[in-house]
């Protein structure tokens, strides 16, 4: 395993942030090395969510840990949403600022595969649903800033808000 570096939307590699991410349809090693790289690398960071084009690698995968909650989705679908709920957002690619107010739906049911090719569906809510929209959002190249309802709601990390209560938030 290895932790790989991030992609942040300013470096030279930051397009890749930015383009439809490819369907995976090789359930090899590979694929489980780049899911066990993309586990590892997130705890370092640390955050709770990560995408594989955050690793410059443009392919549908991502993965996500949030206390007791934890996903590995390759291809994933969103088939049912309900409700919205607004929330502070922030990035491991866009570092230093977070975004209030983003609008995510309250409840999702996501389809996907894990690394070993088998189907899985996961219902999730609140936090752990905002974390997979935030990476789904990530595998068509788009971003939190995206859905800003208000560019005054994109603001820099205060002081106040120590990278320990921020944590959670970033993915
Ligand atoms: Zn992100």
């Amino acid at each position: 395993m290895a932790i790989r570096t991030i992609v942040t939307v300013n470096s030279p590699k930051g397009r890749v942030l930015r383009e439809k991410a490819k369907k995976v349809t090789n359930f090899d090693t590979m694929l489980i090395r780049l899911v066990r790289d993309m586990q590892e690398t997130m705890k370092d960071a640390p955050g709770v969510g990560l995408a594989a084009p955050q690793i410059g690698v443009p392919l549908r995968v991502l993965v996500a840990e949030y206390e007791d909650e934890h996903a590995v989705l390759v291809n994933p679908e969103i088939l049912k949403q309900s409700g919205e709920v607004k929330g502070t957002e922030g990035c491991l690619s866009i570092p230093g600022y977070v975004g209030d107010n983003i609008r995510r739906a309250e409840q999702i049911l996501v389809k996907g595969k894990n690394e070993h090719g088998v189907v899985v569906r996961i219902t999730a809510k609140g936090w752990f649903a905002r974390v997979l929209q935030h990476e789904i959002d990530h595998l068509d190249g788009i971003l939190y800033t995206d859905r800003l309802d208000d560019p005054k709601d994109f603001r820099e990390i205060t002081d106040e808000e120590d990278e320990e209560e921020l944590a959670p938030s970033v993915s």
